[in-house]
């Protein structure tokens, strides 16, 4: 196969970092688009000497000309205290900067990847969600932004395939979890581990009952490149996660235990809309990509915490 140029929008953010490594270790060229809204240097700092890899500092909301073979696109805050901050932005990188990436993919007939999400399926009321399951989501509310903008773009990715015959490929992403996550990133992992860590208190929010499942970001970046290579008649939507499912305070508990941390737990408000439960069924994943998360929590978190014992800024 021809050495390929894959262009990465939000790659200095903490999935998109890991997966231009990835794709940079397969003879690949990569060129790394980020606004560093939420992603930071220090994440792809080690990539800038190599000659196969090119950083852009663009917003994907605006259009840009590129000569790629391939795109993934992740570019969008993905942590709700970030993305809520500026809410009318979320959906402008969702909508208008998906519009740009399929524009430019158009134009060159190369396949397009969507890092779409598990948050299309809301407060799921179907229990493992699988792909046919079209969700329960507030339209109006905190978390809209996010959740609606990431369903308008499976939307126009859909119509870019339809209408132009574009190769799409869409995955819905579960929560995942890794090394470069930013200790101010504001999800439960990261914020459980740095107050762990630090000794302070384990914020739980609500009772701690809700559940989520939580895949490593070395599983989650090889299921994407795998996503990538299937035929053109392979679209999506795929839910790529892992199926083991945890209540918020048996993570907490599971932090505590494996950091040897005194930290005490406290319980703070559910945030609106948090959805009660969320398990992926990756029966599709396993079948059309040969994937399977293969990283069980307790080794993804033992990873995880190595990386923040060795942060300096914590
Ligand atoms: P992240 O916040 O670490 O990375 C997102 C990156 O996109 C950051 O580097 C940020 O600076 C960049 N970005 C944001 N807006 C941009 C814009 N307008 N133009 C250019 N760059 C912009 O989050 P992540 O966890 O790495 O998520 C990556 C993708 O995966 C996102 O699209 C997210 O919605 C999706 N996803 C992640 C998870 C998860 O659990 N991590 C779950 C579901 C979906
Ligand atoms: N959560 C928590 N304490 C925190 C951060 C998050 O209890 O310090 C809860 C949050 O309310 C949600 C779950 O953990 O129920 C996962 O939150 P996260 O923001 O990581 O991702 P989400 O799946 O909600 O997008």
């Amino acid at each position: 196969m021809h050495k390929q140029t894959i262009l990465v929008t939000g790659g200095g953010g903490f999935i998109g970092s890991h997966l231009c490594e990835l794709l940079l270790s397969r003879g690949n060229d990569v060129i790394c688009l980020d606004n560093f809204f939420t992603g930071s240097k220090n994440n792809i700092r080690h990539l800038l000497s190599n000659p196969s890899f090119e950083l852009i500092r663009h917003d994907v909301t605006i259009p840009i000309e590129l000569e790629v073979d391939a795109i993934y696109n992740l570019a969008c805050p993905a942590s709700p205290i970030h993305y809520q901050h500026d809410a009318v932005q979320t959906i402008r990188t969702n909508v208008l900067g998906a519009m740009n990436m399929l524009d430019l993919a158009r134009r060159l007939r190369i396949p397009i990847l969507q890092s779409s999400t598990s948050e299309v399926y809301g407060d799921p009321k179907e229990h493992p969600q699988r792909e046919t399951y079209w969700g329960n989501v507030n339209p109006i509310g905190v978390r809209s932004c996010y959740d609606e903008g990431k369903r308008c773009a499976e939307t126009l990715f859909f119509d870019y395939h339809r209408q132009y015959g574009l190769p799409i490929k869409v995955v819905r992403i579960f929560n995942t979890y890794g090394p470069r996550m930013l200790p101010n990133d504001g999800r439960v992992v990261s914020n459980f581990i740095v107050q762990a860590l630090k000794g302070s208190d384990i914020t739980i929010y609500g009772d701690g009952s809700q559940t989520r499942s939580f895949c490593c970001v070395t599983d989650l970046v090889a299921g994407l490149e795998a996503m990538m290579q299937t035929p053109d008649s392979v679209t999506g939507p795929v839910n790529l996660g892992n199926p083991g499912e945890f209540t918020v305070r048996e993570l907490a508990e599971t932090i505590i235990r494996i950091t040897g941390s005194n930290s005490k737990i406290v319980y703070k408000p559910l945030p609106q809309d948090d959805p009660a439960r969320r398990k992926p069924d990756v029966t599709l994943a396993r079948e059309l990509l040969g994937w399977t998360p293969g990283i069980s929590l307790e080794d993804g978190l033992r990873q995880t915490i190595d990386y923040f014992r060795n942060l300096e800024e914590l």
